[in-house]
């Protein structure tokens, strides 16, 4: 049973990171159908798209952060749970060492990587018991980006643009509202949503996440959250956050709700922000062999659709994109306003939170003068003496703004990439030196992956993988200007207009 257990488990993981279930990818389509074409709302769906396709084909991780594992495990009683946590902990450790999971656990007082998703509180793993004879296991994978767009509401407060929400369904509809609009797009739009109303902040925070293993269709049996769920869903596209924050039609494809009993004295609000890339998939596993007698989420009679229908073209070029070449110079960089494609073939170099807040302190272990640093925490797997990037989306950049404007102003930077835009200092750097951000689409690691021919080289490993500065060859790899070196920011621009447009859903 156990090597069988084991063995079920690594299926779940592998699946779950790599295959989208089929209520999200039908959500999604629809999505898609939603946006103008032409559109960069409409390039970041087709991008997406064609990556859910290719991780699906090539059983590599949708997202590179493959986020924090959670599992949901109902057991018969009687059935030994020490066991099932260390199976399910070595499938975790095995599909890490396949490239199917990034090292995501880190020391949080050290900040070493274990480097096998194996630590104090990862993976998380509930157990429940029930009458059944089964064991069935959930899991969730929710990256960084979206777990960061999560909030918290202590109601009544004031909110932006809503005013005053009080203890009741009216103010728990201007806090899922609020919560959609502060996250733009750092946590990947469209998203989707888990709501708890009540709780103590800990159980509120959980039971929202808990919402999100429903089904994306299905209807909520208290007739009450049904109405503010179609309430929400019907009402909250039209703040125009759109994919990844470029503003369009589609914000949210996902709201579920749910409650628990409160303190009189509190009233908390939590959601659990996902991402498009919502993975999530259970089994059932037979308790007497370990081996997996269902798939949950996924109807074997009718397999999923591929997203870009045969014929069809997922993200193709119009002849109107700008080539950028590096080492870029000024001149090319300043003639680049926001909403422009380009297309860079050349070097770029890997940097997040470590590697930016060594640049603090430290002179670059490369030259930067007219680079790029692509905001990037790669999957990437060693092959005899060289390295293959199996995943290499973008992160949310907003983390480095602390950082930004001093590595591009010291350094002679000249186009930072990331998703989710970056705030007003960087803005005044980039206008100030002749610099550009470019807004990769979040998610699409197995997209752009692709669109990286060799590494080169690595630098500060000792950060661990997803945090090590990564030299990458790339070609034709796209994103979008959105900051640009004349004080333009599509970004800021989304936010004030859909602040408003928030505004006019004060009341119902
Ligand atoms: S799609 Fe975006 S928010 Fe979701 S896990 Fe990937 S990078 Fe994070």
């Amino acid at each position: 049973m156990t090597e069988a257990f084991f063995d079920s488990m690594l299926q779940l993981v592998t699946r779950t990171s790599t295959d989208l279930p089929p209520d999200v990818r039908a959500a999604m389509t629809q999505a898609m159908g939603k946006e103008t074409p032409g559109t960069s709302a409409a390039q970041a769906m087709a991008i997406i798209a064609e990556n859910i396709d290719q991780a699906a084909d090539g059983e590599g991780a949708i997202c590179q952060d493959t986020g924090m594992p959670t599992f949901e495990v109902k057991v018969p009683v009687g059935v030994n749970q020490i066991v099932l946590r260390e199976q399910i902990r070595a499938a975790v450790a095995e599909a890490t060492r396949r490239g199917k999971l990034r090292p995501n656990s880190v020391d949080s007082i050290t900040g070493k990587n274990s480097g096998n998703n194996l630590g104090p509180g990862t993976p998380i793993i509930h157990f429940d018991q029930w009458e059944r004879d089964d064991i069935e296991v959930r899991l969730i994978l929710k990256g960084g980006g979206c777990e960061n767009s999560n909030a918290q509401y202590a109601l009544p407060l004031e909110l932006a643009h809503l005013g005053r929400a009080g203890r009741d369904l009216e103010g728990v509809r201007k806090c899922i509202l609020h919560a959609v609009w502060q996250a733009q797009g750092k946590g990947c739009a469209p998203g989707a949503i888990g709501v708890c109303i009540g709780g103590d902040r800990t159980a509120g925070y959980l039971h929202a996440k808990e919402q999100l293993f429903r089904t994306l269709d299905d209807v909520n049996p208290d007739p009450r959250l049904a109405e503010l769920e179609a309430q929400v869903m019907a009402t909250v596209n039209s703040l125009g956050v759109g994919p990844m924050g470029f503003g369009g039609a589609v914000s949210l494809i996902g709201c579920k709700i749910g409650a628990l009993n409160r303190l009189p004295a509190s009233f908390f609000v939590s959601v659990a922000y996902d991402c498009w890339a919502f993975r999530r998939l259970g089994v059932v596993v037979d308790a007497r062999t370990g081996g997996i007698r269902e798939w949950l989420y996924v109807d074997p009679k009718r397999p999923a659709p591929a997203m870009i229908a045969a014929g069809q073209a997922g993200f193709s070029q119009t002849g109107s994109e700008k080539v950028l070449r590096p080492p870029l110079d000024e001149a090319t960089i300043r003639s680049l306003r926001v909403g422009d494609i380009v297309l860079i073939s050349g070097r770029m170099y890997t940097g997040r939170d470590a590697v930016h807040a060594h640049l603090m302190k430290n002179d670059p272990p490369v030259d930067l003068r007219g680079g790029v640093i692509y905001h990037c925490g790669p999957v990437v797997l060693k092959d005899g003496e060289t390295w293959r990037v199996m995943a290499a989306g973008p992160t949310t950049s907003i983390r480095e703004e602390p950082y930004q404007a001093h590595v591009i102003s010291t350094f002679g930077v000249r186009a930072v990439i990331g998703k989710g835009g970056m705030g007003a200092k960087t803005l005044a750097a980039l206008k100030e030196t002749g610099a550009v951000y470019l807004n990769a689409i979040g998610g699409a690691a197995q997209f752009y992956a692709r669109a990286i021919k060799q590494v080169t080289g690595v630098s500060l490993l000792e950060f661990g993988t997803p945090e090590a500065m990564w030299h990458l060859e790339v070609e034709d790899f796209p994103a979008i200007v959105t900051m640009d070196a004349h004080g333009n920011s599509l970004h800021r621009d989304v936010e004030e207009a859909s602040g408003r447009q928030l505004e006019l859903l004060r009341t119902v």
